[in-house]
Formats: C-alpha cells, structure tokens, sequence
C-alpha cells in the first residue's frame, strides 16, 4: 500500500517531536533524506524529492519560508505560501514528513547564532543580497540539526547556494552528504521557480530570454569559443533584446567561484536578471566534457 492510497504522512511542528520520530527511524534501520524549500512547490522541488526517495528509504520535506534570507527590501511578506497545496503535493508524492516549523519555532525573541561563510558566499547573488547566505546556512544548518538527515537534496537552480552549503557542512562536520539534482525547466526553457508567479504574462513571455542566452553561449562554447566575456555577451544580449535588466552575468570556476577569464577548466555561466519587479535567477555549466554535466563540488 502506498500513501496515495492512506498510510499517513507526519505533519510536524515542533524541532523535538521532528528529532523524536528520527530516533524512532533509526532504531528501525532507516535511512533519512532531507529536501528543504519555502513550500509553492513545483516540478522542481518535486525532482528533489524523488531524487531523495533513491537515495533513503524516508523522505522529510521542510516547508519553511525563512524570515533571515530575504533582505528588508525583498520579498518575503508578498512570498507565495499555499501549505495545504504543498501538503497535498508532498502526500501524493508519498513523502514520509512534512516538517513546517513557525517562525518563533525556529527563531526564538532572543535568537543569535549564525553561520557565515565567508568565500563562496562572496560572489555572484553575495554581492547583491548583502546576509542572503548568513540566512541561507543558518536555515539548513537548524533544519539538519532538527531532521537529523544521512543525505540533502538541493536544486542546481541554487548552483552558488548548494556550494555554499556544502561547504558549510564540510567545515561545521555536520553528518549528512549533499545530493544536487538538475535543474528543472517550464516547456519553453525557463527555469521553474516559485517566484515565476509574480511574473505578468507578457513578462513571463520574455523571461525565456535568460534560457535562449545560456543555451546559445553553451553553443558557442561547444563550437569551441573560450572567451568569457564573449559568452556572457551571448546572455547579457539575449536578456536586454527582450527587455530584462540584467543584474549580473558571469563565469566562474564551477567549483570554488572564481571568476574566469578564458575558460580552461569546468565553468559556471549564471546570471541575475529583473522582468519588472521580479528577480529571476539561472545558470548552466560549460563543460569540456559534456557528459560530466553535473554539479559535483569536492568535499
Ligand atoms: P526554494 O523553495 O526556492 O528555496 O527551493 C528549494 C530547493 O529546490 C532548492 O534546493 C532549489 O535549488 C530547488 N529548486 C528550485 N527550483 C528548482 C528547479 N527549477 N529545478 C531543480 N531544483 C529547484
């Protein structure tokens, strides 16, 4: 029987009842995997949880919009939040837990711990959402520490965030791997995320520009063009021809971020980029080796 059909799924509120249950999964030998997001979930996140479901035999999904990444600026009052969707879409996926913690639950009044890292987070989206990652890793830090995870799935979508965090659970010794799936995109190209929905129809309908430029600096790389700066001319392009303002498009070291003058090693193409009000972001690799098209950061 599965859960589609009626085994329950846990809803949990507390971090103690979540620690609770994983004691009660490990005395029963199994083997646990996080995925965590701020719910609206897509296809994207639900690739995540099925990635997870190949690696564990429990699956614990985290829906928590996170007060301490979004700057005052941002947008976390307007975020989209249906949790009752997000349930429903977890259950059908037969996840095993629901964790959705309260804002307090995870930040109490006098809350003042925070991990900060201090080099990945630099570049690229660091630059421009000043605390975005101090935010980011103290959120995956507390929600490891609650789940207690063998294995965390995250999205290449977030290809900086997931190099962050796996650096941060290398220097912290926290237990648990790091698991990176591909990104998911919408039929036309564009990356699906959560925040696609402030999107109005016609910018929904330029925004595919972010996709068309990185597909196109891919060919230009495949034709054999080295040039940085040639290749986010691709983008940056595409993007402005379409009516995006671009925040910033960049090259990389694909591991460790360092910006890249002529391509000479695996790459990192990503890039920011606004439709009206909505910032959108999207990246691809640019790899000598085009089977080895996977993030894959070294411990
Ligand atoms: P979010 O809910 O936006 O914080 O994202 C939660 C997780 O889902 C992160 O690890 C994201 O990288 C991942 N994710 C978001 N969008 C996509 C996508 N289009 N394809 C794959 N993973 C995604």
């Amino acid at each position: 029987m599965n859960q589609a059909q009626g085994k329950k799924m846990e809803t949990i509120e507390t971090i103690s009842e979540m620690q609770t249950l994983n004691w009660q999964w490990r005395q029963a030998g199994r083997r646990v995997a996080l995925v965590p997001t701020m719910g609206a979930l897509h296809e994207g996140h639900l690739s995540l949880i099925r990635r997870a479901r190949e690696k564990a035999d429990t699956v614990v999904v985290s829906v928590f919009v996170n007060p301490s990444q979004f700057g005052e600026n941002e947008d976390f009052s307007t975020y989209p939040r249906d949790f009752r969707r997000d349930w429903q879409l977890c259950r059908e996926q037969e996840v095993d837990a629901v964790f959705h913690p309260a804002p307090e639950e995870m930040y109490p009044p006098d809350f003042s711990t925070w991990v900060d890292e201090r080099e990945l987070a630099t570049p690229l989206c660091g630059q421009f959402r000043p605390g975005h990652f101090r935010g980011v890793a103290t959120i995956v830090v507390k929600l490891c520490n609650a789940v207690l995870p063998d294995v965390t799935v995250f999205g290449q979508k977030d290809a900086q965030q997931a190099l962050v965090l796996k650096r941060v659970l290398r220097d912290l010794n926290m237990p648990t791997t790091l698991e990176i799936a591909p990104i998911v995109r919408e039929h036309d190209g564009l990356a699906m995320s959560s925040r696609n929905q402030y999107l109005t129809a016609d910018q929904r309908w330029r925004a595919r520009s972010i996709n068309q430029g990185l597909e196109l600096a891919r060919q230009h790389f495949a034709k054999g063009e080295r040039n940085a700066s040639t290749l986010i001319d691709s983008v940056k392009q595409k993007v402005k021809a379409a009516g995006g303002d671009i925040q910033y498009a960049e090259v990389r070291d694909r591991n460790y971020l360092q910006p890249l003058k002529q391509i000479d090693r695996p790459a990192l193409l990503a890039v920011a980029a606004f439709f009206g009000q909505c910032r959108l972001i999207d990246n691809c690799f640019l790899n000598h080796h085009p089977c080895s098209d996977t993030l894959n950061p070294p411990a």
